[in-house]
């Protein structure tokens, strides 16, 4: 039989790695990790040990120079035990890619190895109270002091508020510009000014660190900026393209870590005589649950690929939401459908697939809705970015 496998023998051996990692070093620690609620410094540790944040930077800045897809691999593999850990290593290519897509070579050199190594965690802060789906309606503002900028506002729902080092923040620095008065900046932890606020009690992915940070009057040096004023809103939305794929990889690995359980106990669960497995409507629903992670793994890769030949146009942004929106639905549908299979034993905490189908719900919701995908698939379809950019100046992406 033809092999159909997307990876080449050097990358199936970082995949048996991670497999390694996530199956015998991070399994057991998921359910305690959801139970307490605390961020896993045990599994960054283990992440450094196994250089698995190097994957996604390139040699040159101190990274293994694996691909876009090997991200996604990884963050497939670790979210089948443990979406939380699978998120570290998605958001830590979020909070990088503003520095890689727009960062000038110092920028880059002064950031990339510490995020590579893991030294440093990184977040990406767009959300406000009052704009997440319209982030052009954001209120933090930066202005130009000298050498300086000065942000005053703040951001709320920030993955890994209070344990990341560095903070790609966008903020108006011309407030009477829409999209064109947003600028990118790069904030590091000790900035004066800055502040972590409330962290959330949520409803999954509770070791993972969701809360509001403040600039009070927080000084933030002139080549921290990102590519140039203005540019923000732009360069926000080309590393949406890029890192919603991450948030589709953490969905598949939920749906697909749900399928393996839900398989596996139906194997030795009987009812009526015989296992449960045997009985075909269950067989049908573990069927259906195997095809659907398999189709939103087709589309992911291609995703992956797509990334990593360098494409760049309204084709990737278009891709990227519709790999988004269907690894993530279906990772919502094959959670509960998994909960179902087990009975009464899948809606206690014992088991874990009634944690895998709290986890899957953030993912519809974060990197833009499953709504937002919808609309940008669409608006994609009836007139692309391309065009768009052709008639107007100041149409968002
Ligand atoms: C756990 C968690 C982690 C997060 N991490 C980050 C992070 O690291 N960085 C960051 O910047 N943000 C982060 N977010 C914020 C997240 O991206 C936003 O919550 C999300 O984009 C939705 O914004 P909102 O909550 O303001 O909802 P709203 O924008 O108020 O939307 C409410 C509802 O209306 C729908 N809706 C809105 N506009 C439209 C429209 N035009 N058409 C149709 N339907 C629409 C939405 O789909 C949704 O169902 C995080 C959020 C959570 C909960």
């Amino acid at each position: 039989m033809r092999d159909f496998e997307p990876l080449t023998e050097e990358q199936r051996e970082i995949r048996e790695l991670v497999r390694t990692v996530a199956f015998e070093r991070i399994a057991a620690r998921a359910a305690e990790i959801d139970r307490t609620a605390e961020f896993p410094w045990d599994v960054v540790e283990l992440f450094r040990e196994n250089d698995l944040f190097g994957i996604m930077f390139d040699e040159v800045y101190g990274g293994i120079g694996e691909s876009s897809l090997m991200t996604l691999v990884t963050v497939e593999e670790l979210s089948k035990v443990c979406a939380t850990s699978g998120l570290i290593i998605a958001v830590q290519e979020l909070g990088s890619l503003g520095i890689k897509l727009a960062g000038t070579e110092e920028q880059k050199r002064r950031f990339l190895p510490k995020l590579a190594s893991g030294e440093w965690l990184a977040a990406y802060a767009l959300t406000e109270p009052g704009s997440g789906s319209d982030s052009a309606a954001m209120r933090t503002t930066a202005v130009r002091d000298g050498d300086e900028y000065v942000l005053n506002g703040g951001k709320r729902f920030i993955t890994n508020a209070g344990v990341a080092s560095l903070y790609v923040v966008f903020a108006k620095t011309d407030p009477n510009a829409g999209h064109n008065g947003i600028s990118a900046f790069v904030v590091e932890a000790d900035a004066p000014g800055f502040e972590v606020g409330r962290i959330e009690p949520k409803m999954g992915i509770k070791g993972s660190t969701t809360g509001e940070v403040f600039f009070d009057d927080c000084r933030v040096p002139a080549s921290n900026r990102l590519g140039e004023e203005g540019e923000g809103f732009r360069l926000a939305m080309r590393i949406l393209d890029r890192s919603r794929p991450g948030i589709a990889a953490q969905g598949l690995g939920l749906a697909q870590g749900a399928t393996d359980y839900a398989l596996e106990y139906a194997k030795t669960r009987e009812t009526m005589g015989k296992p449960i497995v045997q009985h075909q409507l269950i067989a049908g629903m573990l069927a259906d649950m195997e095809t659907k992670c398999e189709a939103a793994r087709g589309l992911l890769y291609k995703v992956g690929q797509m990334i990593d030949a360098g494409e760049t146009g309204p084709e990737l942004t278009k891709l990227s939401a519709m790999a988004k929106l269907y690894c993530t639905d279906v990772a919502m549908e094959v959670t509960t459908d998994a909960v179902q299979v087990l009975g009464g034993y899948g809606y206690i905490q014992e088991y874990p697939v009634e944690r895998m189908m709290r986890d899957a719900k953030i993912t519809q919701i974060y990197e833009g809705t499953n709504q937002i995908q919808r609309l940008v698939i669409a608006r994609e379809m009836v007139q692309p970015s391309v065009e768009r950019r052709r008639n107007s100046t100041t149409v968002r992406e």
